[in-house]
């Protein structure tokens, strides 16, 4: 039974680690829990004061004499910080960390913006002379200056960064025709969303029988008081948006829509926007801490009932939530990689528990684990089979490239994906070329023969390193990489390097009057860039768009009617056990972009390896049977979600500390085995993960397998607190990551 609480004073503010303890009157012992409201003498002059309970310990951190007593519950409605804080309990529970990254992750700082002002773009004439200058430009096929002329028609002012990045107007377009008097620009106080006011059309979209029927079966369930967890999966284009809009249209209570940060475009939020106007906001990672948390201050002002934005936006403060959407939800982007490193879905679910609320999952490739879930009943499976209108998926060729080498043509353009695209090009449709090239791992493939070196024991794919090694991140073993290929014996065994740079050239080379876009890390890391290069491509000023998994998210493009996967096999072998279902994912989704406008799309994936089942199921887009295949490979191997996997990572600036600590934590760990202990668990490693060494300190993992979660969280425990009683390991630090996405 504990005895002694520990109280945060003030959460709105920065120092969240000014943790207080208290001693818990024999009263409240059994019924005092994390999130409650206490009121607590504080300071000097034992005034009482409101503070919220954060952690409850059976031992005293300081001298037990000194600790004051809590004097009693705060009376009256739960606070939503409440509810904030039970659930950064749950965050810290299940996946590691300490209470005061939870709290951090959960509670956003109070902070004041500075004073934003907007500035706007608008007509500086009448509407006859604006009509007259807009027959003149497009006379002399002035485009932008027509664009821009024709967007003030419809809409006076517009915000200055809408002109930029929806109309792809460029700084001097505007100023020259400012100096011209023809615009204004002018600032504004303070604005709502960045996007500034899109305009609300109110109506809303007759949905078709299919969609009717999702929303029928959530809504009947939801006016019988039942909270559930729904996944969606709609194939692309099936109009999953408009089902989460009706659903929250409905339900009549506070939302949140999580949705990747790459998706959030203008085109998605606007669609929203049309639907629920002022009371929509947004968060993204462009905002400033003190514009975020202006956000969350008007959600618990009540005076928003929309909240869309990626994973923190979680977090809303909306005291009246009643269902919160995670669209695309297989995303990895819904998984944190820092400090706690939890999964939003799951902590999405955590909330919606704790609210009351229903929380909605929607995806063209569900993740292997929802859908294990859905299967298993956990969560209801809902499904719309076909494209809006019946449109018809597009049709996909596989191109083996081996054969290709084999012919002699060793361009990483396919003669067929050269045919398709010359063809399009001369009918004026769009192409998208992908390249799913995915972090630093080097994956080491035999052009001849699509051979690829595995590990032994782990059966992921071994990656190359830089001491010319291949290797395997999850057990550590390593091999040289072979200099011919063990299975054909050709020459052509190698990491693979083009990049999109690269591709960008050939592609010019190739086809010299096409207008080329390029979107990857480079191009998109100035402000706006990638919302810029989208907007040129949507408004038909490049033919062609070349990019990684940026380019295939969502977007809406009704020209495009051919994309082209250039090396599909490029993330199914980048050594996890999750890369078959991202490569079948990314494959999906890119193949998603064609044929979504009146035209017919078609897809051309290029493969070295094109009887694997990854390779052959993105082709005929079955997701069911890919998943059959899938959740075979996971059972057997004891992967997620059958079975879960808890990943340890020891770091220390002293390459000797983490490497003893780590044999020492293993070592631990193994003998408790040996005493017949921990049952049903397997460990894997120690070995060096994909980034051995970051920023001078040395890392190490370690893997654990389990079919039951809770008693990795248990082992999790017992290893922190080891770590925690030794000081001579003060020097370094573990960390835990659960049923991982990318690892450490
Ligand atoms: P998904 O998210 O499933 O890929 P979207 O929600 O983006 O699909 O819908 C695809 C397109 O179909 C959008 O342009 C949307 O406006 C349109 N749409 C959705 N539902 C309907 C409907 N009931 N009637 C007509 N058009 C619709
Ligand atoms: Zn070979
Ligand atoms: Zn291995």
């Amino acid at each position: 039974m504990p005895e002694y609480a520990n109280i945060v004073i003030d959460i709105s503010h920065e120092k969240l680690d000014k943790i207080f303890q208290y001693r818990i009157p024999e009263a409240l012992r059994t019924d005092l829990a994390v999130g409650m409201r206490v009121s607590v003498p504080f300071g000097a002059g034992n005034r009482v004061t409101a503070g919220y309970v954060v952690g409850l310990t059976e031992e005293a951190s300081y001298d037990p004499e000194k600790i004051k007593e809590i004097k009693g519950l705060v009376p009256g409605s739960i606070p939503i910080e409440s509810q904030l804080i039970a659930l950064a309990d749950w965050m810290r529970e299940n996946y590691g960390g300490t209470m005061n990254h939870a709290l951090k992750t959960v509670l956003p700082i109070k902070q004041k913006a500075a004073e934003k002002k907007q500035r706007f773009v608008s007509l500086a004439v009448s509407r006859e002379e604006a009509k007259e200058q807009l027959a003149l430009f497009e006379k002399k096929h002035y485009t932008a200056r027509a664009r821009l002329m024709s967007a003030l028609l419809e809409q006076s002012p517009i915000p200055y960064e809408t002109v930029v990045v929806k109309w792809n107007i460029s700084f001097a377009v505007i100023r020259s025709m400012k100096k011209m008097g023809m615009v204004n620009v002018e600032e504004r106080r303070l604005f709502r969303s960045p996007f500034g006011e899109i305009p609300q059309e109110g109506q809303r979209l007759a949905l078709n029988e299919d969609q009717r029927q999702v929303v029928a079966r959530i809504w009947q369930e939801w006016q019988q008081g039942c909270r559930r967890t729904y996944l969606i999966h709609g194939v692309t284009g099936s109009g999953k948006t408009a089902v989460y809009i009706e659903l929250m249209v409905q339900a009549g209570r506070q939302a949140i829509v999580l949705i990747p940060e790459i998706a959030l475009t203008y085109q998605t939020v606007a669609r929203f926007c049309q639907r629920f106007g002022e009371r929509v906001s947004i968060l993204n990672s462009k905002m400033s801490a003190g514009e975020r948390s202006d956000q969350f201050e008007r959600a618990s002002q009540g005076e928003v009932d929309v909240m869309i934005g990626p994973r923190s936006a979680l977090f809303t403060p909306f005291s009246d939530l009643g269902m919160i959407i995670i669209d695309e939800e297989h995303e990895s982007s819904y998984k944190s990689e820092t400090l706690p490193r939890y999964h939003a879905r799951e902590t999405a679910i955590a909330r919606a528990g704790m609210a009351g609320a229903s929380v909605v999952l929607g995806s063209a490739t569900p993740s292997v684990d929802s859908y294990y879930k859905a299967r298993k009943g956990e969560y209801v499976l809902l499904e719309l089979e076909k494209r809006i209108d019946e449109k018809p998926l597009p049709a996909c060729h596989m191109v083996d490239l081996r054969e290709e080498l084999r012919r002699g043509n060793r361009s990483i353009l396919s003669e067929k994906l050269q045919a398709l695209m010359e063809q399009r090009l001369s009918d004026g449709q769009q192409v998208m070329l992908f390249l799913n090239r995915r972090g630093l791992a080097g994956v080491i493939t035999c052009r001849s023969c699509g051979y690829v070196p595995k590990c032994p024991h782990c059966d992921v794919s071994l990656s190359q390193h830089n001491n010319g090694k291949a290797v395997c991140h999850y057990c550590g073993y390593e091999e040289p990489v072979p200099e011919t290929c063990p299975q054909c014996g050709s020459a052509y065994i190698s990491g693979f390097k083009a990049g999109t740079q690269k591709i960008e050239e050939i592609v010019r080379a190739r086809f010299p009057k096409a207008r080329v876009l390029r979107m990857d890390y480079d191009t998109t890391r100035r402000k706006d860039g990638y919302e810029k290069i989208l907007s040129a491509f949507s408004n038909q000023e490049a033919d062609i768009l070349i990019g990684t998994q940026m380019i295939v998210k969502g977007h809406d493009f009704p020209n495009v009617t051919l994309v082209g996967v250039l090396a599909a096999d490029l993330s199914l072998h980048v050594g996890d056990y999750r890369a078959a279902e991202r490569t079948f994912q990314l494959i999906t989704q890119a193949a998603g972009r064609a044929g979504r406008g009146r035209l017919p799309g078609e897809v051309v994936i290029q493969t070295y390896t094109p009887d694997h089942y990854c390779m052959r199921l993105s082709q005929s887009q079955d997701y069911k049977r890919f998943y059959e295949a899938e959740a075979a490979y996971r059972a057997l191997l004891h992967y997620p979600p059958c079975g879960h996997m808890m990943v340890m990572l020891v770091a220390s600036g002293d390459e000797m500390t983490a490497t003893l600590l780590m044999e020492l934590l293993a070592g631990k760990i193994r003998k408790a085995q040996e005493g017949g202990k921990l049952q049903g668990l397997s460990i894997i490693g120690p070995a060096s993960p994909p980034v051995a060494k970051m920023k001078d300190i040395y890392r190490r993992v370690m893997y654990f397998k389990h079919g039951d979660y809770q008693e990795l969280v248990n082992i999790k425990d017992v290893l922190e607190q080891f770590v925690a009683r030794h000081h001579e390991f003060a020097a370094a630090t573990i960390q835990f990551d659960f049923d991982p996405m990318g690892g450490f």
